[in-house]
């Protein structure tokens, strides 16, 4: 029997990966539902290669263009975004792959999960935002969450037949990002196209930046707190440049297990996609001759300081790490665009955050309302401030 798979975003870097290890493996999975927010070629040419059941295209502009090129084919053509709440409910659907951009992945994983369906995450805004809970809502189905997230994946493999009350912390692996080592004052002068310049990982604009400025990692450790039910202080961060090591987890008798290999998405998203089997790829291996010094270091919270932030906010609780994401969408938007410098992103964030109305325990509505709210502060907090450039 074949794991049938929706891909909500199959047209970005986490969802053609996918395609490609479901090329690989097609005696294993079959897609169902390919959703995209405006790609409408690459939508199509998956389409004809895959033939869906379903496809959406999330900008009800393009609807037309998608639906006239793919009449000849069984695929039904939907468009807009509460189509993607509709479409991870159907029966066809065993698990959905979350691999669309930021605070937009919130409802379509809902209602994925109100339906019973598993998830391949890889949207980790949606447990950045909701992270308590989306994990409550999934308890209460009997679904599952595999994390996509490289770090998380490592976790959640060298968890793997571990009892949860031997598990003493998790220490994430950090990058660094092109401007590992540099001080503020270096940080005034860069620019977008150097920011989007990763040493180790080619992915998507959003998630490059945020690794850029440790807000990545900053966001995984809330993904870490409700993906493994952790407190906040044992969630570690270090500095590893090689990206060799994905992330740890130390035992309360002091043994520390590590999963390594190549910066390679393609390795979790068919971790999470075949799980619990692991299956054969031909992905290149990692060579110890090729690479025979692995450091680490601490991140210096001085001069990247996204990283606090988002303790403080996981530490606040409530609806504060969802006004921080949404500043922090905001944010990002505004720099790859010019519009303030690199180190201005952060007291962006921080003032919104002081900003915003606290709410302790919000619902999916005031999750909702409380991320259209922070966008209105962020704009106001960035036009009392004059632009930068
Ligand atoms: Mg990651």
């Amino acid at each position: 029997m074949k794991k049938k798979v929706a891909i909500l975003g199959s047209t970005g870097s986490i969802g053609t990966q996918a395609l490609e290890v479901i090329r690989q493996h097609r005696d294993l999975f079959s897609v169902e539902v390919l959703t995209a927010r405006r790609n409408a070629e690459l939508l199509i040419e998956q389409a004809m290669q895959h033939i869906p059941k379903v496809v959406v295209i999330a900008d009800e502009n393009r609807y037309g263009g998608v639906r006239d090129a793919l009449a000849r084919l069984p695929v039904k053509v939907l468009a807009g975004m509460d189509a993607l709440s509709e479409v991870v409910a159907l029966p066809e659907v065993d698990i959905v792959l979350t691999a669309m951009v930021g605070f937009s992945g919130l409802l379509p994983t809902v209602a994925a999960l109100k339906a019973g369906k598993n998830i391949a995450l890889a949207n980790k805004e949606t447990l950045v935002v909701a992270g308590e809970l989306i994990t409550a809502l999934a308890r209460q189905q009997g679904a599952a969450i595999y994390p996509v997230d490289s770090e998380h994946s490592a976790i959640f493999q060298c968890l793997a037949g571990e009892k949860y009350n031997s598990v003493e912390k998790l220490i994430l692996t950090a990058s660094g990002g092109p401007f590992r080592g540099m001080t503020r004052k270096q940080l005034e002068q860069v620019t977008c196209t150097e920011a989007l310049n990763h040493p180790n990982w080619c992915m998507g604009n959003k998630v490059t930046i945020d690794s850029a400025s440790l807000m990545n990692k900053g966001l995984e450790v809330i993904e870490a707190r409700w993906l493994f039910d952790m407190e906040p202080d044992r969630i570690e961060v270090v500095i590893h440049p090689q990206s060799v090591i994905h992330s740890l987890v130390q035992f309360t008798d002091g043994s520390i297990k590590a999963q390594l290999g190549l910066p390679d998405m393609r390795l979790p998203i068919q971790y999470a996609l075949g799980y619990p089997n692991r299956l054969p790829s031909d992905f290149p291996r990692f060579s110890f001759a090729a690479c025979s010094t692995l450091t680490f270091e601490e991140p210096d919270p001085g001069v990247f300081r996204n990283l606090q932030l988002a303790f403080n906010a996981l530490r606040t609780g409530g609806n504060m790490p969802c006004i921080m994401n949404a500043a922090n969408e905001v944010a990002v938007e505004e720099f790859l665009n010019n519009r303030i410098g690199f180190l201005q992103m952060s007291d962006v964030i921080e003032e919104t955050m002081g900003k915003t109305g606290f709410i302790r325990e919000p619902s999916i509505a005031d999750y909702q309302e409380t991320d259209r709210e922070a966008r209105e502060v962020v704009r106001r907090v960035l036009g009392g401030r004059g632009r930068k450039r």
